[in-house]
């Protein structure tokens, strides 16, 4: 039988027990013996009780509910060559040929690191006897299969992200909630949304929200034209009669000179030329918690379904695949060419070329 093993690891999102779910008894289904790793790459490294079998029933309850129930981590020693080695060791053992990973751009980019130095890690355990021939020949490839699960949606090459969804509904309603209270003091509000260097979410929350002003990296205002700039905007927004303001700042949000914008700046520039009682929130770890919306269960259950698929399909030549949603039809791609466009938004941004960050995200952001 082959035998399959899945993990999440990074950063954890909403959806991934769904997917985690689909995983095991879609491989269960198809004649396949499907693994769940504990802690992510920790708990590779680790082996023994952090790797288990598992049956149609040890996923029970696991569609409906946030967060990751086989846990997930950071692993610095999986960053490490020696660290990876390990984790070889542990696969051979058990005879595991194939890897699913739901993580973000991280996550994936170390499965697929493993994969390339597989071949080497196998010649160098076999020659300290530390697996046998007969292992050495049974694990000759390893198979990787990458879903992302990430709140950010900052993947190239995929419509959304596990995770994205559910993260984005609770900014709404958590903005919603601050709304209500700001109008009753005709205060203004600065809020941080999460992201990374992703202003997805922020540039979604600020249209489901009717937010007045918004700070993304993928556009950042002049350096010194972004005070004035915003506050005539909100200006704007109170002479046509509403008595609130709301900004919405990414995580990640920078100015042309690439320096950070922070909501207390924001907030200062607010209360020094415009004089109106302002207030920061901080989003934080809320955005991450709760149920998964329908979308991140749905997204999660057919994308697991067709990472089993892909590892079926699989065959020694075939390269690291990443599973993905475009124009609402499921995809399977080329891990690395997903993780290279995703690796040069970043660097356009760094190069201060900002409109191709923003053609480079066309599939996420919608022109
Ligand atoms: P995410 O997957 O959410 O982007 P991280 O970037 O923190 O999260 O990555 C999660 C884990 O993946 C790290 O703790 C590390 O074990 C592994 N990892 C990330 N980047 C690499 C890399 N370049 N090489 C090897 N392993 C990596």
């Amino acid at each position: 039988k082959l035998k399959v093993a899945v993990m999440t690891s990074g950063g954890d999102s909403q959806g991934m027990n769904a997917g985690v779910r689909s995983v095991v008894r879609v491989a269960l289904s198809r004649g396949l013996e499907p693994y769940l790793i504990y802690e992510g790459y920790k708990g590779l490294l680790c082996g023994g009780e952090m790797i288990k079998k598992v049956e149609w029933d040890d996923v029970s309850g696991f569609l409906t509910s946030g967060g990751t129930f086989i846990k997930t981590a950071r692993c610095q020693e999986f960053r490490e060559i020696e660290g990876r080695r390990k984790a070889v060791l542990n696969l051979v053992r058990l005879g595991i040929t194939s890897l699913i990973i739901i993580g973000g751009d991280g996550s994936l980019t170390g499965a697929d690191m493993l994969r390339a130095e597989w071949k080497e890690h196998i010649n160098t355990l076999k020659e300290t006897g530390s697996i046998t021939e007969a292992q050495a020949i049974y694990n000759k490839n390893l198979m990787i299969v990458g879903m992302v699960g990430s709140i950010d949606n900052d993947l190239a090459s995929t419509d959304m992200t596990i995770g994205a969804s559910s993260a984005l509904a609770r900014i709404c309603e958590s903005v919603d909630a601050l709304q209500s209270t700001a109008t009753s003091h005709s205060r203004a509000f600065v809020v941080e949304v999460m992201g990374r260097h992703c202003g997805w979410l922020a540039l979604n929350a600020a249209i489901c929200t009717g937010a007045d002003y918004l700070f993304i990296p993928e556009d950042p205002p002049t350096t010194n034209e972004w005070q004035k700039k915003m506050c005539s905007s909100l200006e704007n927004s109170r002479s046509v009669g509403k008595n609130t303001s709301l900004i919405l700042v990414a995580e990640g949000a920078i100015d042309s000179n690439l320096n950070p914008i922070r909501c207390e700046d924001v907030k200062g520039v607010i209360e020094k030329h415009l004089g109106y009682d302002t207030r920061v929130t901080i989003l934080g770890h809320v955005q991450r918690g709760g149920k998964p919306t329908f979308y991140d269960r749905y997204l999660a259950t057919l994308q697991g379904a067709e990472a089993v698929e892909a590892v079926i399909q699989a065959t020694p030549e075939s390269p690291s695949l990443v599973i993905g949603i475009l124009e609402n039809k499921i995809t399977t791609q080329p891990l690395q060419d997903a993780i290279k466009l995703t690796t040069q938004v970043a660097d356009e941004i760094q190069r201060k070329n900002f409109s191709m960050a923003l053609k480079l995200r066309a599939t996420t952001f919608i022109n």
